[in-house]
């Protein structure tokens, strides 16, 4: 064996690691973090740093190290990039060990697990989700270790729990094991969280969990429980008691529509810039950023609890003073919710302490602020602000307003706090300004002006006298220490008197004050519930002014909620395309649906404005149900339960599927999951493969939502043949984006009109393009040949068919379906399937079949 990695504490390094595969060792040697073999290889590129070796030629260990005082960028940098950190500390005095110091991983640090540091975004959540599953039932659970935050939920199916945990943009994931084989694929070519497996033991009855009804439930919980108790091995009575909720608790959104709305980052750089979020965040609260977000992305059923946030809205809009002084406020309040999470985790600083004081110290003034309002939900909130008894006192006598950031080396507890305290400082003090006098006497004495009294660690205390002024010394005055090359330092018996008190009261007193912050620091744990409570709270009202904020500036209009079938938004506009036509060329439209008109096909040229104006919909209504105003003149609207879109994205084929099977897949959950009560949104559904071929599947499926789904639907074609469908379908009607043609030109005027667009756009921007005249004469031919040839089968239905009925109206020679299943089953390629996929094809082979046996 190589002699370096013979070395007893090589050997305690090995075993250490060994229960550490999966994370980078952090071993901690003096002042240094050392890592070594292959986390030293992968960390020396990774952190840029130098790679060294321990022990000599070919026995040497790849090595390489970071100062522990500044270990936690490097740390914040390895979890960034999605790595984990084992931390492994000296847990005795190294002059007090016999034989290799005693050390112990302390924490380990995860991206889902990570306190504090770059990696933990002040304006989102940081969550670790974890997914489980008991007798065919799936549960989510998802908790923000840095806020306390939790709850759970549970889903029907595999795919279901796999959307449900994205929606939290997790930055861990935790699978149990026995579904490992199921999940870990379908959700690694969806994010690029770390996801790991974990071996749940028996699961206790926890205090946390008492609103948990069922097994599944507390398993998922119970693992993330587990997994924060075994990496932070901590105290952490931050955590908040596991809500459980329903995912049709909120308005649902999948993940790819979240994506394709842009609704917290732009699709492209996927930056908050360009998204919803961006054009809505007036907060001025790291809490309220964060509750904006949380609502935007899943915005409320509940029609009194929308109703309450427009109506708190409107008071702000209409109190303009009071919400500018609000604001003003809100500055003063810090981050509670994560300022609690370190009180729990034992993290918090002196400062901390001081932004929590001061925090609170705005409660009354926003109390005063709210009350005259006279709002309901407002007075809901009142009670709530109040800061703990005595807490604001506590903090004000105990924490320096100035205080150092380190919690060891004194300074940060004030004077009369502490008697004990006072009087070691006295002692300090005294000391300090006796040997300031000495420098005085003994220059005078001396006549050396020069004589100054300095201080190092090594000697302590001295008198310093420049060489050229050393024959003013009297022989004998003082005892020499130390020569320097300009200088002589000397000492005295009661210099060093002295400085024994001062030195003693300095490390008494550092480590009173210490154990003085901590108790403090224990009292203000006693209160982190109310803390909690006071920044949910601040956190509501904040994202309310924010959105009166935006309402005003952007004169957004008050949505009436209706309990009908109904949306009539005049004078829409989307919120973020208007902002970037800030000089007035935005052209907003009204939108009409009802239960005699729950479906618009629109058609229209190219770059007309159609998936601007579905889009605008889809984002009022997430504006709406979130609780704000939305861009329009007026607004009456249902409350919607689900949201479907099918909007091409640019990150399709970035996951390696084609587009067309994405388009289908999309197309498949809009239908299987959309009900009387959703909007669906279909952009140019059928326009991944041939024409017929699309066509026909994009007829279908309008006729499907029409017949069986009665959602409001908006579909977006550039068939416009489907036009057609207007006279046998009652409740479809025509609308079109319309364009002009002004001197040779085409221009888009973004107006949505109710009837059908003229069709030829297409020869025609072709010949604007001015592609040779012949070459458009023949396409115009061809146009009219294919017309003739395909007019689309709309005959006004005698009664009203079934599904089977529609599907076979023959678009197309007929095909047998059982040669198509045996042909796809040819055709498969199943070593390249995620399980899921597998399922899905199986499934998918199953209903044709099925449908071919049906009479
Ligand atoms: P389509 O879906 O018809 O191809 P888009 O909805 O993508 O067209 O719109 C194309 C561009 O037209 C958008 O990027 C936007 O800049 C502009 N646009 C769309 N609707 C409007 C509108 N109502 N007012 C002003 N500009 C608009």
């Amino acid at each position: 064996m190589a002699q370096a990695q013979a070395t007893p504490m090589m050997k305690q390094y090995k075993e250490i690691k060994a229960q550490h595969e999966d994370a980078f060792l952090f071993f901690r040697l003096g002042d240094f973090y050392e890592l070594f073999h292959e986390d030293a290889l992968l960390a020396a590129k990774e952190l840029e740093i130098t790679l060294t070796q321990r022990g000599k030629g070919d026995d040497g260990v790849p090595m390489c190290g970071v100062p522990h005082h500044s270990s936690e960028q490097y740390i914040s940098r390895l979890i960034d990039l999605g790595y984990k950190v084992a931390v492994c500390e000296q847990v005795e005095n190294p002059q007090e060990a016999k034989g290799v110091v005693k050390r112990e991983v302390v924490q380990v640090i995860t991206p889902g697990t990570v306190m504090n540091g770059k990696a933990v975004r002040e304006e989102a959540n940081q969550f670790a989700v974890s997914i489980a599953e008991q007798n065919g039932t799936w549960s989510v659970s998802a908790a923000d270790l840095t806020t306390g935050e939790w709850s759970a939920c549970e889903l029907e199916s595999a795919e279901e729990a796999v959307n449900e945990a994205l929606s939290y943009e997790p930055k861990e994931i935790i699978v149990a094991a026995d579904t490992e084989t199921v999940l870990k694929q379908a959700l690694s070519a969806r994010t690029s969280a770390a996801v790991s497996a974990y071996e749940l033991e028996e699961q206790g009855e926890e205090v946390l969990f008492q609103d948990l009804s069922t097994p599944v439930l507390k398993r998922s919980a119970g693992m993330l429980l587990h997994y924060f108790h075994e990496t932070t091995k901590r105290d952490l009575a931050h955590l908040q008691t596991v809500k459980p909720y329903e995912a049709a608790q909120y308005l649902q959104l999948d993940h790819h529509s979240k994506r394709n709305l842009e609704i917290t980052e732009s699709l492209m750089e996927r930056t908050k810039k360009g998204s919803l979020l961006s054009v809505i965040d007036r907060t001025g609260t790291a809490m309220g950023a964060r509750k904006l977000k949380r609502w935007l992305e899943r915005p409320s059923l509940n029609k009194k609890q929308i109703e309450k946030r427009h109506g708190l809205t409107g008071k702000f809009i209409e109190h303009f003073m009071e919400r500018k002084e609000l604001q003003e406020l809100l500055k003063q309040v810090y981050d509670l919710e994560r300022l609690s999470g370190r009180v729990a985790f034992g993290t918090v600083n002196g400062r901390d302490l001081v932004q929590l004081k001061k925090s609170l110290q705005q409660m009354p003034g926003i109390t005063a602020l709210l009350k005259p309002l006279g709002n309901s939900y407002a007075d809901e909130l009142l009670p709530l602000l109040d800061a703990p008894a005595g807490l604001v006192e506590l903090l004000d006598a105990s924490i320096k307003e100035d205080c150092p950031v380190s919690v060891t080396e004194g300074g940060l507890i004030c004077d009369g706090y502490n008697e004990q305290l006072d009087e070691y400082r006295d002692a300090m003090t005294n000391g300090r300004s006796w040997i300031a006098g000495l420098e005085t006497e003994e220059r005078q004495k001396t006549g050396i002006r020069s004589l100054k009294i300095g201080y190092n660690k090594v000697f302590g205390y001295y008198i310093e006298v420049s060489r050229p002024n050393l024959h003013l010394l009297q022989e004998g005055r003082y005892e020499r220490k130390q020569t320097l090359s300009n200088a002589e330092r000397f000492i005295t018996p009661e210099l060093k008197e002295k400085e024994a008190v001062i030195l003693e009261a300095e490390e008494k007193s550092g480590e009173l004050e210490y154990q003085l912050f901590t108790e403090v620091r224990d009292q203000v744990k006693q209160h982190i519930r109310l803390i909690q409570q006071i920044a949910e709270s601040v956190s509501i009202l904040d994202v309310l002014q924010g959105f009166a904020e935006t309402a005003e500036e952007r004169q957004y209009t008050k949505p009436v909620l209706t309990t009908d079938k109904k949306v009539e938004i005049t004078e829409s506009r989307h919120p973020v395309v208007e902002t970037m036509a800030d000089d007035g060329s935005y052209v907003p439209n009204s939108i009409t649906l009802h239960k005699d008109r729950e479906m618009l096909l629109i058609t229209g040229p190219n770059m007309a404005g159609k998936s601007t104006y579905m889009r605008q919909l889809a984002l009022s209504v997430i504006l709406c149900q979130a609780g704000s105003y939305v861009p329009a003149d007026s607004c009456e609207m249902m409350v919607f339960d689900k949201i479907f879109t099918r909007i091409g994205a640019a990150d399709d084929l970035a996951q390696g599927q084609s587009t067309f099977m994405v388009e289908m897949s999309e197309t498949r959950r809009a239908v299987e999951g959309a009900g009387e009560k959703s909007l669906i949104l279909l952009d140019e559904i059928g326009r991944g493969t041939s024409t017929y071929d699309g066509m026909s599947l994009a007829q279908a499926v309008v006729e499907y939502i029409h017949d069986h789904l009665k959602a409001m639907t908006l579909f977006s074609t550039h068939y416009h043949e489907l036009t057609a469908l207007e006279k046998s379908l009652d409740n479809l009607v025509n609308v079109h984006v319309s364009a002009v043609e002004e001197n040779g030109e085409l221009t888009f005027l973004h107006r949505v009109v109710d009837g059908a667009a003229d069709r030829s756009y297409g020869i025609h921007v072709a010949r604007l393009a001015r592609l040779p005249e012949a070459l458009i004469r023949r396409a115009d031919e061809l146009l009219s040949a294919h017309e003739s040839e395909s007019a689309v089968r709309t005959e006004k239905k005698e009664k009203q068919p079934d599904y089977q009925e529609a599907v076979q109206i023959p678009l197309f020679p007929e095909e047998d379906p059982a040669s198509a299943v045996v042909e796809e089953l040819k055709q498969a390629d199943i070593l390249n399937m995620t399980p899921i996929q597998a399922m899905q094809f199986l499934d998918e082979l199953r209903r044709k079949a099925s449908r071919e046996e049906k009479p």
